[in-house]
């Protein structure tokens, strides 16, 4: 154990001279009449002064700046005399150079044995950096105070309805477009009341969409009802930006904008689609018994020829027809699967054989990576989907010359995959959410021919049959789609 050291050197090491004149804080003395008769190395170098010069030469006024001048005799002066203390006093201080800097004054009376005040001692802060902090802070706070109330002025200007919600589920914000299509009061819109008001069965959508939201998504989307003020449901899109992990402000961002008109024009455009494809179905299927019948008679080589054209026009009719009959029966969720045992490589060769004829600018070229794969689907719907997507690489890449379709199988998964390459115009990330929708064109590519259905089927084809078209694409560079199916075995 250590010897324990004499008391007397412990106190010895305790020098108030030199804590005195080297502490952080400027220390003053001064005469009633302000006369400053002592300080500390501290503060005379933060003044720029020599000793000389300022004791019993200046007094404390005149290191103050104009407003501390008279504050100091208005105040200082007086509650010294009548509380004998002062504290945390804000002065500017005057430095020899004429520069100033801001401090926090304590200050303590001394007093004669009678209770004179003979002079005063001061504790002196230099706060330059409090200040500065304390203005950054300040701007910070008006900065977020402006940037919230240029949001909510926007907001108030928007069609949409426009929320915030912080992570303990309550609304932190939402613009007057909300309360008026609930036909609700400040008092009494919550959360729990939007949520009642969804129509009941798409809260379960919005639920599973919200519950991924720890998964580091970034935002979703979803359609809904909501009920409106004249309580009737309306169609809405919902978006939901998610915060980020971790940061400071977790509110959830949403906007709900109003498609009710969309999905009336698209129920109307379904509507027009059963009505009409069924009417077209029969007439065409006549014309083509009559067209066949011609064909068993022996007529003139010119009109055997027309016939054969005519026949031909009619099969990319019958195609259109039963694209539009795919549509009405995936709408009303009838779409049925005749389902077989095939082997998926001849399919394949099959229907690339038969699109080889629709084309002479691409070539279409098929390259089979596995032995033969049996599969058990509806032969005739995952051809139309194969003929559907390579269709569609042709019409979107013409300036190339050529589509790759690749078939490969995967012994881990005993999964075949088709994959369709082309090397076109691409898509862009906003859109490949919004292919597979129904009627949905990408804007700029509205001049080519099309109804915006043959994804939206095939995709719906895919689905029924537990698999899923998939898309990745780069603009300017290509696109590739592609699907699985598991390999059939008894
Ligand atoms: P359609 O081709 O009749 O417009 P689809 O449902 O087949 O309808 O396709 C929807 C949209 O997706 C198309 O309008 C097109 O803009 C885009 N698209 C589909 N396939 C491709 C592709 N291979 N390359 C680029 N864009 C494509």
């Amino acid at each position: 154990m250590p010897q324990l050291p004499d008391p007397d050197f412990l106190a010895s090491l305790a020098d108030t001279e030199f804590i005195y004149q080297n502490s952080p804080s400027g220390y003053l003395s001064i005469l009633p009449d302000g006369t400053i008769i002592r300080l500390n190395r501290t503060l005379l170098n933060w003044l720029g002064y020599q000793e000389e010069e300022i004791l019993y030469q200046k007094k404390f006024g005149d290191v103050l700046c104009k407003g501390g001048a008279i504050h100091y005799e208005m105040f200082f002066r007086p509650m010294i005399t009548v509380n004998g203390n002062i504290r945390e006093f804000n002065y500017e201080i005057l430095r020899k150079d004429g520069t100033s800097f801001p401090a926090l004054i304590n200050g303590e009376g001394v007093y004669d044995k009678s209770g004179n005040l003979r002079a005063v001692t001061l504790v002196i802060m230099d706060i330059t950096q409090r200040n500065l902090y304390e203005k950054e802070l300040l701007k910070a706070k008006e900065q977020a105070k402006s940037e919230k109330e240029r949001f909510e002025n926007l907001a108030e200007t928007l069609p949409e309805m426009i929320w915030t919600i912080n992570s303990e589920g309550q609304l932190t914000y939402y613009n007057q477009m909300t309360l008026k299509y609930f036909g609700l009061t400040n008092k009494t819109l919550s959360t729990a009341l939007i949520f009642s008001r969804i129509y009941s069965s798409d809260k379960i959508k919005l639920l599973r969409k919200w519950m991924l939201k720890d998964h580091e998504q970034k935002e979703f989307t979803v359609v809904l009802r909501l009920l409106n003020a004249s309580l009737s449901y309306e169609w809405f899109r919902v978006n939901v930006i998610v915060p980020e992990k971790h940061t400071n402000d977790m509110r959830w961002f949403g906007t709900c904008n109003s498609i009710n008109e969309h999905i009336k024009a698209m129920k109307r455009k379904d509507e027009f689609i059963n009505m009409a494809s069924h009417e077209l179905k029969t007439p065409v299927t006549v014309l083509q018994s009559y067209l066949q019948l011609m064909q068993l008679y022996p007529v003139p080589d010119p009109v055997k020829e027309f016939v054969d054209k005519s026949l031909h026009t009619l099969k990319k009719f019958q195609f259109l027809i039963s694209s539009l009959l795919n549509v009405a029966v995936i709408n009303t969720g009838e779409l049925t699967l005749n389902l077989s045992v095939f082997s998926l490589n001849n399919l394949l060769e099959f229907t690339i054989d038969q699109l080889r004829h629709t084309t002479s600018t691409h070539q279409l070229i098929l390259t089979m990576e596995a032995k033969q794969i049996f599969v058990k689907a509806d032969m005739e719907r995952i051809s139309q989907v194969v003929t559907n997507i390579v269709s569609n690489a042709i019409k979107y890449s013409p300036a190339a010359s050529s589509v790759e379709i690749k078939f490969s199988f995967n012994a881990e998964t005993s999964k075949a995959q088709v994959r369709i390459i082309d090397f076109g115009v691409g898509i862009t990330p906003e859109d490949m959410n919004k292919i597979f929708d129904r009627y949905y064109r990408v804007e700029i590519e509205k001049n080519k021919p099309g109804l915006g259905l043959g994804l939206y089927i095939s995709q719906n084809i895919l689905l029924a049959h537990a698999s899923r078209l998939t898309v990745e694409s780069e603009i300017g560079k290509g696109t590739t789609f592609c699907f699985s199916l598991p390999e059939y075995r008894q």
